[in-house]
């Protein structure tokens, strides 16, 4: 489980900011349910017992070792503070990614514990932001870094290119129409706006799972509706109305006013049609991961360093993919329906509940009260997932095929990333050097 980017520096999170509500949400976010039947999240779900993967609280620390001297005919050696950090990306980024993090301003990087993974663009030297990352767990901690390094880049970018401290102005905001249209074909996006209509029209009371009474007020919009809803509601939700537009239509026939029977009739259709969608999803992102899941098992076994890589997690990078696009309905689904599956995307990886979205995390509040944050979580994290996979060289035998995997999959996302990328690393030496850009030193 990894909060990825720090709470306190996201606008959204500061509406709502009190020293209770901090902890409430960082307890949610850190949090295990306690009960046994309940599904976890993150990062550090239960993996099923048939797919043994070594996971981040299993693997014991261990200093690392002072690494070994460089080839010196290496390109573009990354020295930045010649830390254990440029070590990581010396042994195993790509030559570009190396000049990359050459050529820009450099985020603070403070080592850590394993349950550590995030980035704050609010704080650190210069204002350049700040990661929060493990130090001493092999694999794991190539894989975080170069997944919030992926943060920083994404941020200083923003920051060179619009002289802007604005989140908003991240360069990931040029991610968002690729995943749009991915997204939609691979049918990671549905149209669910009956749904909301529904709600909006009628509001919405009933009780839940027999205990839990479900109020949302007739005229609430989706931020509203989606503010009252707890991890798993989104999908007990469009159970429960393909039964209530049923009643409402017998209630309609009864009446036997023909305007009232064709409204109820059609109401029928469309909530059916967001039924359906969402089962045709779920199925589909099955399938995807199926392919991931094979995918892995091929790196695994033709990789000598497959775990002392980190490759082992990039399963685990890319169902969060998957998370984000759809706006963790995927998840919520699977968090409501409970069923443990190798396939779901919460066997791998994800992005807590309600961090993807306006519905509510597990600690009960709401981390996202408006479109704007919620797109920033879902393209910035996906620029991070698409970095890692960018960045990493594959090792010894050279496996990039998770990244060969986004390409061929998410094309168009793809595509807004590299071309960004590589506006980034286009950026003059000068233009980098030049004083303005360095006003917060
Ligand atoms: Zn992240």
């Amino acid at each position: 489980m990894r909060k990825c980017i720090d709470l306190e520096s996201q606008p959204g999170f500061q509406n709502i900011y009190a020293p209770q509500m901090q902890q409430a949400i960082d307890r949610g976010l850190q949090g295990h349910s306690g009960d046994p039947k309940n599904i976890d999240w993150g990062y550090d779900l239960p993996k099923p017992q048939t797919e043994p993967i070594i996971r981040p609280g299993d693997i014991p620390r261990v200093e690392p070792k002072p690494p070994k001297p460089l080839d010196p005919n290496m390109p573009d050696p990354v020295n930045t503070t010649g830390s254990y950090w440029d070590t990581l990306f010396n042994r195993y980024a790509i030559q570009p990614v190396r000049k990359l993090i050459n050529l820009f301003p450099n985020p603070t990087i403070q080592g850590g514990n394993k349950s550590l993974g995030s980035f704050n663009g609010f704080t650190g030297k210069g204002n350049w932001g700040r990661i929060k990352t493990p130090k001493g767990y092999g694999g794991y901690d190539i894989h975080v870094l170069y997944h919030e390094y992926g943060h920083a880049i994404d941020h200083i970018g923003g920051m060179l290119e619009n002289d802007s401290k604005n989140p908003l102005k991240e360069t990931s905001m040029e991610l968002l129409d690729g995943m749009q249209k991915d997204g939609v074909k691979l049918g990671w996006i549905i149209n669910d706006s009956a749904m909301y209509d529904y709600i909006e029209k009628n509001g919405l009371h009933f009780v839940i799972k027999g205990s839990r009474k479900m109020n949302i007020a007739k005229g609430s919009n989706k931020a509203k509706a989606e503010s009252k809803m707890k991890p798993g509601d989104r999908f007990r939700i469009i159970e429960y109305l393909v039964t209530q537009v049923k009643k409402d239509l017998n209630k309609a026939t009864l009446s036997k006013d023909p305007v009232k029977i064709r409204r109820a009739k059609d109401e029928v259709k469309k909530i059916n049609a967001v039924f359906d969608a969402d089962t045709k999803r779920q199925k589909d992102a099955q399938d995807f991961v199926k392919e991931l899941v094979a995918i892995s098992k091929q790196m695994k076994k033709s990789m000598p360093d497959y775990n002392e890589t980190g490759m082992n997690e990039h399963i685990g990078a890319f169902t969060d993919i998957i998370d984000a696009i759809s706006g963790g309905e995927i998840y919520d689904r699977e968090l409501a329906e409970m069923s443990q599956n190798i396939y779901n995307l919460g066997s791998h990886g994800t992005h807590p509940s309600g961090y993807y979205s306006g519905r509510q995390t597990y600690a009960g509040s709401v981390r996202n009260h408006n479109m704007d944050t919620i797109m920033e979580f879902r393209r910035a994290e996906v620029w991070a997932q698409l970095f890692l996979f960018y960045a990493h060289d594959g090792g010894k035998s050279k496996n990039t095929q998770f990244l060969e995997h986004a390409k061929k999959t998410m094309p168009e996302t793809y595509k807004a990333f590299e071309t960004a990328l590589q506006r980034l690393m286009a950026i003059p030496q000068s233009v980098i050097d030049d004083s303005k850009f360095h006003r917060h030193t």
